[in-house]
């Protein structure tokens, strides 16, 4: 390479070579995003039709594993996605490749049906940075016009509380942002709490509501208000000894404890009815108490709050499994399943126990995904159909010349791409966001 620059400036011939250069990138760019337009369709309908359900916290883990994303690229495609939905004006522009994905995620930040037309062509006219620039605007003026609402809000502050039919209680409300921010952090407070104290006592103990999977958020915001009320009342963070509040007592035939599908019964003390797998798989790393019935009801064993994986064994298990196994799940910590479940007299050593988080665990023994360990060591993972479930999925076969088959296809979906489709209307003059938003805003309009 010439470090004297001469070679930079370009010849007749160079300058007409680069063009075409040029051009080729706008081209295949254009193409690209109205590709991404198909495949956020896709991950739209995947989405929401529950296809990454079946063993991921979310349509984003799945993405993440399958295709290879970071997970915070993940999460922007799903949230893209979903914004799209009833934003078609917005979907198109992207699949004929006149807006870039840029522009298109930064749209989708403040666009709603009734908006979608004005940022269009916000879109169209400007830079990716202009569209950003908008974007910031936009939410201010959403904001100022939320201010004049706050008046009208502090009028209409209530809290409902009253039962409902079936004996639940109903709290329904809306508070003003400082008190609601108040309650918010006493909540996360108390959520903090729940959780560390979940975490002190062994893993596989179940939660404060007697069930063993992890509350959603909904149900830990519930258990988080009966903490801070029950705080408030007591005047201290005390509100009982953790090792009783957590234990569960299963009720559970010998018999289904060997075999799911033998008849018998498993519930949960008080009643509740828990299939057999539930049973298997609270019995599996317990640290709690087993009844064991024999056909005639009569208690045959009662195993109290039986550790099931001794200490030392289970800090040898997390050292060597570093969280759950199931693949793309990674989640640091989690409970320790027999591969043999012991019932079946699988022994309680390393090489039968792989670590599993709540959600994976449950997904073994009741939802027919299988692990095995094989002959050289590593896991295996299978899903209920017996289709193995690789660590890394192999990449999707991409065709010989894949611009080509891209453009062949976007062609064929009726996109018209050329070396101009996505270039802004921006001829070079100032951007004036105040302005610009005074024109195009809604409720920048409605009050003038
Ligand atoms: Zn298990
Ligand atoms: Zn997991």
């Amino acid at each position: 390479m010439n470090i004297d620059g001469a070679s930079f400036v370009p010849t007749h011939a160079n300058h007409v070579e680069l063009e075409r250069l040029g051009d080729e990138i706008a081209k295949l760019a254009a193409h690209l995003d109205a590709a991404t337009a198909r495949l956020l369709d896709l991950i739209r309908e995947f989405d929401e039709r529950g296809g990454w359900g079946n063993g991921f916290a979310s349509c984003a883990h799945w993405l993440a594993w399958r295709v290879g994303l970071a997970l915070g690229a993940a999460r922007e495609h799903v949230r893209v996605a979903r914004a799209l939905g009833p934003l078609p004006k917005l979907k198109e522009a992207l699949a004929r490749g006149e807006l870039s994905y840029s522009k298109i995620r930064a749209l989708t930040r403040v666009a709603t049906p009734e908006t979608e037309e004005r940022l269009l062509s916000v879109g169209r006219a400007g830079t990716a940075e202009h569209v950003e620039m908008m974007v910031r605007g936009w939410r201010q003026m959403d904001r100022k016009a939320e201010t004049q609402e706050s008046t009208r809000r502090h009028r209409h502050r209530a809290l409902h509380v009253y039962p409902d039919g079936d004996g639940m209680v109903v709290i329904r409300g809306r508070l003003e942002p400082e008190v609601g921010a108040v309650v918010m952090q006493a909540l996360t407070a108390a959520r903090e709490a729940l959780f560390r104290r979940a975490k002190d006592v062994p893993a596989g103990t179940s939660f404060v509501d007697g069930s063993p999977e992890a509350p959603n958020i909904e149900q830990q915001q519930a258990d988080a208000l009966a903490l801070v009320v029950e705080t408030a009342l007591h005047r201290g963070m005390n509100p009982g000894a953790p090792s009783a509040r957590y234990q569960v007592v299963v009720h559970v035939d010998a018999s289904v404890l060997a075999d799911a599908d033998a008849p018998g019964q498993s519930v949960l003390e008080g009643g509740a009815r828990v299939p057999a797998g539930t049973s298997q798989r609270l019995a599996c790393d317990a640290s709690r108490v087993v009844m064991r019935h024999d056909a005639e009801g009569r208690v045959t064993e009662v195993g109290a709050r039986t550790r099931t994986i001794p200490p030392a064994l289970r800090r040898a298990l997390q050292h060597r499994d570093k969280g759950c196994r199931f693949p793309g799940c990674g989640l640091p910590f989690g409970q320790g399943h027999h591969i043999k479940h012991w019932a079946h007299g699988g022994p309680t050593k390393l090489s039968n126990l792989a670590t599993l988080c709540r959600r994976h665990h449950r997904a073994i023994h009741e939802e027919g995904f299988q692990v095995e360990r094989q002959p050289d060591g590593q896991l295996c993972f299978r899903q209920p159909d017996g289709r193995r479930i690789p660590d890394v999925p192999a990449p999707s076969a991409v065709p010989a010349n894949p611009t080509d088959t891209l453009q062949s296809q976007n062609g064929g979906a009726g996109a018209q791409i050329n070396t101009r489709t996505a270039m802004p209307g921006w001829h070079g003059e100032r951007l004036d966001v105040g302005y610009a938003i005074s024109v195009l805003h809604p409720r920048a309009i409605s009050s003038t």
